[in-house]
């Protein structure tokens, strides 16, 4: 068989990896159109700001660490102009040689991804006006900031790329102003939550221009002027536009293939295109919203992974595995908060007119692992789970809610930590394997007790969750949990003293069981059982 990848880097390299595993004998080849694949766009603004000081970090793979390990065809530089979907041919041209070629397929993938917004809007082509979406972006921005040592920048867009470089940008030494056209930054939260981060980004020193767009950029002799629609003028020497993105479809749309009302590749529950033995994945396709059921528009990596590990399934076994649809997991660091969010928050869920909200009244919660989120609509179900009766719902439970929500807060614990925990400290003797599983077994467990009933969904649910953590070590960090498996893996790979490890995450005060546990169970801990339990898990 011969299948072609088009677009190398979360859904396309992802695609690539599994095929190989799936099926040893087949020739495949990926095209990028840039040099690079395979790398952490996550990564990225932290490698602007200097936390991640190792370009080579960036990197998950090299085109020659992929093609050695996955037996891959991967060209670079070479983008595929053209898609036969009747001859199952694409033309492609080399972008180095100029030179222009044909290759047939059996089998063809799309992970274009989507490409940041640019507005024709006057004065948008400065040359100190960047955008930021892969390697090349990053140097161009990097070299910039050390060579230029702006001192003002401007982030036009306050979701969650914004704020990332709006915090990077500010490591850098300069003075940032966020220019966002809502009343709010991070559109899946709540306006109570986003509030949080409005404060925190004040405190940070980071200025805020809610409820203003940009008008007019002008070069100035010094840097450039953002003319605003409420007449304000910023001085930038530097700004970044991070608006949002659009899905790439020329190709496909060009090829015939059916497009979906917001304008992403149309995909059935396989993956697959109005061409069968085309299959599309990431950014460029439009999901189905897990919450709302309705059609939605989710970039994000996580789901690109997962499609990415489907749509090789299917296209090495035939049509087997379902994608559900997205969660819209999603986690950003902005400064010192951790903000998370997962599903459809309270203003969605009006808008769909799906779920009565009344319940909808706490404040949210900064440091938070995703079932705060789901916490925030269904609380009751929390404290029904945390063992909390109450015959007062209406008032006393906020009280109660109010510690439940400050121990969350404190120790970024979530319902499935904590469950986690206990069943760890319950099999000291367990291995890594046995605790990975154990631990997508209770969130399943938690999930369809807690929330399916309202959801409607059940087990499949839960790998837009938990699965996505677990596969996804970048995001690891952010959960309770996930810090052990983060440091398990990194044990692996170079050898830490994992129990050293543990020690250091209880004395940040993240993971403080002894509290918690007494707190949600009755029982107190301590801290050495625990890190016996881990000690015997390492040794294994
Ligand atoms: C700065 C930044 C930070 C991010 N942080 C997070 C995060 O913290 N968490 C998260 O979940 N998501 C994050 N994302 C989003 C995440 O990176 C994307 O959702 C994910 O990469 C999408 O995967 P994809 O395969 O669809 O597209 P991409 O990863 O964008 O890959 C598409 C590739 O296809 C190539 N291509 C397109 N057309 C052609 C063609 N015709 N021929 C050849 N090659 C082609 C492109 O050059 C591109 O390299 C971030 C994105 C950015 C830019």
């Amino acid at each position: 068989m011969k299948y072609l990848i088009i677009g190398g880097v979360a859904g396309g390299a992802t695609v690539a990896a599994r095929l190989r595993r799936m099926d040893e004998k087949a020739q495949i080849i990926l095209f990028e159109r840039g040099k690079y694949v395979s790398y952490a766009n996550c990564g990225l603004p932290y490698y602007i700001g200097g936390e991640i000081s190792d370009r080579k970090k960036l990197f998950v793979q090299t085109v020659e660490g992929f093609t050695r390990r996955f037996l891959i065809d991967i060209r670079t530089e070479q983008e595929v102009e053209a898609i036969d979907a009747e001859k199952k041919m694409v033309t492609v041209k080399n972008l180095l040689t100029g030179e222009t070629y044909q290759e047939s397929y059996d089998k063809l993938v799309l992970s274009p991804g989507a490409e940041p917004l640019r507005p024709r809007i006057e004065g948008i082509d400065c040359k100190k006006i960047f955008t930021l979406r892969n390697v090349p972006d990053t140097d161009a921005i990097k070299q910039y900031v050390e060579h230029e040592k702006p001192s003002r920048s401007v982030v036009v867009g306050g979701g969650f790329i914004g704020l990332e470089m709006a915090e990077n940008l500010s490591l850098c030494g300069t003075k940032v102003d966020i220019i966002e056209m809502a009343d709010q930054v991070m559109a899946p939260l709540d306006y109570s939550m986003a509030a949080i981060v409005h404060q925190h980004l004040v405190d940070k020193g980071v200025t805020l221009h809610l409820k203003d767009g940009v008008k007019s950029f002008e070069e100035t002799a010094t840097g450039v002027a953002v003319h605003l629609q409420s007449g304000e003028v910023v001085e930038a020497d530097l700004v970044l536009l991070s608006i949002g993105v659009r899905p790439e479809v020329k190709l496909a749309r060009e090829a015939g293939l059916t497009i979906g009302k917001l304008g992403g590749i149309a995909v059935n529950e396989f993956m697959q295109t109005s061409a069968p033995d085309i299959y599309a994945l990431g950014d460029a396709v439009e999901v189905r919203h897990l919450v709302t059921d309705q059609p939605a528009m989710i970039p994000l990596a996580g789901p690109a992974n997962k499609q990415g590990r489907i749509v090789a399934d299917n296209i090495a076994l035939g049509n087997k595995e379902v994608y559900p649809g997205t969660m819209g997991t999603s986690v950003a660091k902005v400064f010192d908060l951790t903000v998370a969010a997962v599903g459809a928050n309270a203003k969605l869920l009006k808008r769909v007119n799906m779920y009565d909200v009344d319940y909808y009244m706490m404040n949210g919660v900064p440091n938070t692992a995703f079932t705060e989120a789901l916490a925030f609509v269904f609380q009751k179900r929390d404290l029904e789970f945390l063992g909390v009766k109450d015959n007062d719902p209406e008032k006393k439970a906020m009280d109660v809610l109010d510690k439940v929500w400050t121990m969350y807060e404190i120790t970024g614990v979530s319902m499935v930590d904590i469950s986690v925990w206990k069943w760890l400290y319950a099999h000291p003797d367990a291995t890594a394997e046995q605790l990975k599983e154990a631990t997508i077994g209770i969130a399943k467990e938690v999930w369809n007790k807690y929330y399916a009933p309202v959801f409607g969904l059940k087990d499949e649910t839960i790998l837009a969750v938990y699965s996505h953590m677990i596969d996804t070590p970048l995001y690891l960090s952010a959960y309770a949990f996930g810090q052990i498996i983060e440091y398990q893996l990194d044990q692996y790979l170079e050898g830490k003293d994992f129990a050293t490890e543990v020690e250091r995450i209880f004395s940040q005060g993240r993971l403080t069981p002894n509290v918690w546990m007494k707190q949600a169970t009755g029982s107190p801990l301590t801290v050495e059982p625990m890190l016996e339990a881990v000690r015997k898990v390492i040794k294994n």
